[in-house]
């Protein structure tokens, strides 16, 4: 479904992934965890192109994301097509980034209505199906800023779910909220998981990775040090480094 292969990201001289290769397959979740820096963020912009790799490629159920392939030569795609593309891979953000001045359901309905050209109808039909989906069949008519923040991060999960992406990426959904809020938003996720939703997390619950994750990535310093099923990675660490970090957060 992803397949991330050799890909090299840097910023000025600062070489932020250093030939980082990732596959997942559909309906598989894989949690990526590492230091702050290790590159975890500038790989998910990486994968649905908000970065453009140096070098390397990824492909999605199929697609070469940015790239056309003719023969054997690549061309670039234009911004219109790397939209597109985009449009297929769910991004949910650390900081929630819902529109403030839209309604709940607004914010749903947004991108389906405006690049999907779905019929509004239909596009408020799935969107309180999707409410109803994260625990907030009730809130449809609030503003961002009345909800709690696993409220609104919920929201943005569904908004990423109505674009029925064939991936979902998670850049830290939960470090932004308060303690007693973090279960809700995992459940939601945990949901997801269970309905076969092919992900890729990044976050530091080291329990939600243990029970969700069918692969657990490390990475450090632009690279996955080590990958594996979760019972292997964190409970039989190989390498140092991975070892180290688990100290620190376990
Ligand atoms: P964190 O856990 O703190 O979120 P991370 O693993 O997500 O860290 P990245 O955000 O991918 O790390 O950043 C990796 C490195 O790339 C850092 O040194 C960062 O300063 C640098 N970096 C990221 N984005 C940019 C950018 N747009 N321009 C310049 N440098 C950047
Ligand atoms: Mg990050």
């Amino acid at each position: 479904m992803v397949d991330v292969r050799g890909v090299h990201k840097s910023f000025g001289d600062n070489e932020v992934l250093r030939g980082v290769d990732l596959r997942v397959g559909a309906g598989e979740v894989v949690v990526v965890l590492g230091p702050s820096g290790s590159g975890k963020s500038t790989l998910l912009r990486t994968i649905n192109h908000l970065e453009k790799a140096d070098r390397g490629l990824v492909g999605i159920d199929g697609d070469l994301i940015g790239y056309r392939r003719r023969g054997d030569k690549l061309y670039e795609l234009r911004e219109r097509d790397v939209l597109r593309q985009r449009a297929h891979v769910g991004f949910v953000f650390q900081n929630f980034n819902l529109f403030p001045h839209l309604t709940v359901l607004e914010n749903i309905v947004e991108a389906p209505v405006a690049t999907r050209r779905k019929p509004l109808v239909e596009a408020r039909a799935q969107a309180r199906r999707l409410l109803d989906r994260v625990g907030l069949a009730d809130k449809e008519s609030a503003y961002p800023r009345h909800l709690s923040g696993g409220q609104q991060q919920r929201v943005a999960i569904a908004r990423a779910l109505a674009l029925e992406p064939k991936v979902l990426l998670f850049d830290e959904p939960t470090s932004a909220l308060d303690p007693e809020l973090v279960g809700e938003v995992l459940d939601v996720i945990r949901d997801l998981a269970r309905s076969g939703t092919t992900m890729i997390v990044v976050t530091h619950e080291i329990g939600f990775a243990r029970d969700v994750a069918d692969t657990v990535v490390f990475m450090d310093a632009g690279v996955v040090v080590e990958q594996g099923p979760p019972a292997q990675v964190l409970d039989e660490p190989q390498h140092p480094r991975t070892r180290a970090f688990l100290s620190k957060v376990l």
